[in-house]
């Protein structure tokens, strides 16, 4: 695909603007998706952070949970920061009671994981081996588990709590690259997108 690739971003919730701009900053073109129409016109997707239970229940209330679901399955490529992590996540620790995710990635995440010590810090981490990266984790969850087809992208240090992965078309992260003004893990989504 030599063209920008048009990816949405999902507007029920969270800090989508910010998306858009990285995005649009790593070649793509990007739009919000509050419906299934608007969902309909993008080849990829970005989760956004914000609250995975409340967009759960706005994903089910716009009737885009099972659209979501479908398109993830069908090999969508899609990138989950945060909330975006959790709702990408096959099973969750710490969810509310039948919380329900997206899910894609073979994965066991927890909720508010770090949320114990410290609410929100920042870390450098290294991202896919792309060097040192400024990360911005805000209640954020991590990864308890990978299943054998997820490959980690990144750890915490130190901690070495997993915090990036990819499994196929699909990545997620714990921390929030939008918030950076560094746009390398956009880059890395989009160059996904392309591949796909
Ligand atoms: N703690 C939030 C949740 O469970 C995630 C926080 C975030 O996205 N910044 O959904």
């Amino acid at each position: 695909m030599t063209s920008a690739p048009k990816i949405g971003v999902l507007a029920l919730q969270g800090d989508v603007r910010e998306h858009i701009r990285a995005l649009e900053a790593s070649g793509a073109e990007a739009t919000a998706v509050r419906r299934q129409e608007e969902l309909n016109a993008v080849s990829a997707l970005v989760i956004p952070g914000g609250e995975s239970t409340t967009m759960w229940k706005l994903a089910t209330a716009f009737e885009l949970l099972e659209p979501l679901r479908l398109r993830i399955k069908e090999g969508m490529p899609a990138y989950g920061s945060c909330a975006g992590m959790i709702m990408l996540a096959d099973r969750i620790e710490g969810g509310i009671d039948g919380q329900q995710t997206l899910g894609g990635i073979d994965m066991v995440v927890r909720r508010n994981a770090f949320g114990r010590q410290v609410d929100s810090f920042e870390a450098d981490l290294d991202f896919a081996s792309r060097g040192p990266m400024r990360a911005v984790f805000i209640r954020a969850p991590w990864v308890e588990s990978v299943g054998p087809d997820v490959e980690v992208l990144g750890r915490t240090e130190p901690g070495d709590r997993i915090v990036a992965v990819r499994q196929g078309p699909l990545l997620a992260t714990s921390f929030h690259p939008e918030l950076t003004g560094d746009a390398r893990v956009h880059s890395y989504f989009v160059e996904m997108v392309r591949e796909f």
